[in-house]
């Protein structure tokens, strides 16, 4: 193989910067990315976290299914899956020097180095936060009470027509939302953070990822 050939080989696996990968979500955080929040690169507001046992989208292979690590993301676009630093004018990303190691892996014709790195040595909520010790106290306790091991036992129990399961459910579902509100109110937290510190809302996830509607009236 020629100079030439090698070249052309290697150019079409290198990223066009085409941002297809940009508009189907933001990339998960890895240990390396750690300086990215520390140094405020990305801002905590602009992140969220799936908590582990969650129900996600398998980016990689598609479909769904259920984490068995905690992933922080970074937010998509309102109503969109691009990642919100994506600049659809421009086709470039807002934070290009400074973007995680994801979208440095990422390639679209070789995903060799992005299946390596994927579901390897993510960041977590613990070292981001478990330094902060009240903080980390109300997460533990908000995961002892609303944890998905815990939620998705109780999804099963109610599909299969257990009657307490809807009634705890949504025992579950007051206490996340008391427990938001009490961390801002009480501890004075950033509101735009409350994603990343205790994931999406409960009430949402169950609604949009697993099809579950706990009504109010539920019967105890
Ligand atoms: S951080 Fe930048 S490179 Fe990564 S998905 Fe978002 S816009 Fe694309």
């Amino acid at each position: 193989m020629d100079m030439k050939d090698s070249h052309t080989d290697q150019s079409q696996f290198e990223c066009r910067r085409c941002g297809t990968c940009c508009r189907k979500g933001g990339p998960a955080l890895h240990d390396a990315d750690a300086r990215l929040v520390s140094e405020k690169c990305i801002p905590p507001a602009d992140l969220y976290t799936i908590r582990a046992g969650e129900r996600v989208r398998d980016n990689i292979n598609g479909g769904l299914i259920y984490t068995d690590t905690e992933i922080i993301k970074i937010r998509s676009v309102p109503a969109s899956a691009a990642c919100m630093f994506f600049r659809d004018s421009e086709n470039a990303c807002g934070i290009y020097d400074n973007r995680p190691s994801e979208c440095r892996a990422m390639q679209c014709r070789d995903t060799t180095a992005i299946v390596g790195i994927y579901g390897k040595n993510r960041l977590c909520r613990k070292d981001l936060f478990g330094d902060v010790g009240w903080l980390w106290e109300i997460i533990e306790a908000h995961e002892s009470e609303c944890g998905f091991g815990k939620i998705n036992r109780l999804i099963e129990q109610r599909r299969g027509g257990v009657f307490s399961a809807s009634r705890q459910l949504s025992e579950r579902i007051s206490y996340d939302r008391a427990v938001r509100d009490l961390t801002v109110e009480k501890a004075g937290l950033e509101k735009g953070m409350l994603d990343l510190v205790f994931g999406l809302p409960l009430e949402r996830v169950l609604q949009d990822r697993y099809g579950v509607k706990i009504r109010r009236n539920d019967p105890l």
